[in-house]
């Protein structure tokens, strides 16, 4: 049976922490393929206007370059709106009705799983994937989800830090990849 990751996110900017998520998960669940799955907007942010998708995806394509069994996937910028997870996993069913599905979380999401659209079905479509954050202990699926915790390799950085970090004139070297570095700079972004 094949065995596909999605991982959805604003990825505002992809960042180290992101890579290291989609690495653990390759290994520790022997992934064929990982999707990357920007969303147009996040439900949990409502309030924040994200980098247009362009800025967003041609980070994104610069930091996955050469990675082969890394995918974009750009349906939830299509649809624009609210990304809702659901949608999405419906989608991915549709077209892989013979592989697994999982799809990958940063702990901070766990608790609010149950409040997540349609969340029993969503439970039946994928299997989540739970990444920790440094010093983060397991904690158990809220039902009626069910999924697993991968061991490594938790690291703490965040694209909101990215972000201040640039417009406080700080430098973001080894926190993204230096293509991306290189990139925010030359396109003025979170400036
Ligand atoms: P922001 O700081 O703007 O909230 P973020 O760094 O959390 O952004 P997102 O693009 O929103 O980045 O994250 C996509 C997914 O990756 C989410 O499930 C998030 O919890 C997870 N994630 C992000 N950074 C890490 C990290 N360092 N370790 C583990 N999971 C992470």
């Amino acid at each position: 049976m094949q065995r596909i990751g999605l991982f959805g996110g604003s990825f505002d900017p992809i960042h180290l922490g992101h890579l290291l998520v989609a690495q653990a998960a390759r290994e520790e669940l022997d992934l064929a393929w990982l999707f990357f799955i920007p969303a147009a907007q996040s439900p949990f942010k409502p309030d924040s206007q994200p980098t247009p998708a362009p800025e967003r995806l041609r980070l994104l394509r610069l930091a996955l370059a050469g990675k082969t069994w890394c995918e974009i996937d750009e349906q939830e910028i299509r649809r624009g709106g609210v990304s809702y997870t659901i949608d999405t996993a419906r989608n991915y069913a549709g077209r892989f009705p013979e592989a697994q599905l999982f799809y990958l979380i940063g702990a901070d999401h766990l608790p609010q799983l149950p409040k997540w659209r349609a969340a029993e079905d969503l439970a039946r479509l994928v299997e989540f994937v739970v990444i920790p954050r440094p010093g983060q202990a397991e904690t158990p699926f809220p039902a009626p989800f069910r999924g697993r915790w991968l061991t490594g390799f938790p690291l703490g950085v965040s694209s909101s830090q990215i972000r201040a970090r640039v417009k406080a004139g700080l430098p973001i070297d080894h926190l993204v990849p230096e293509t991306v570095a290189e990139a925010i700079r030359n396109n003025r972004l979170y400036l």
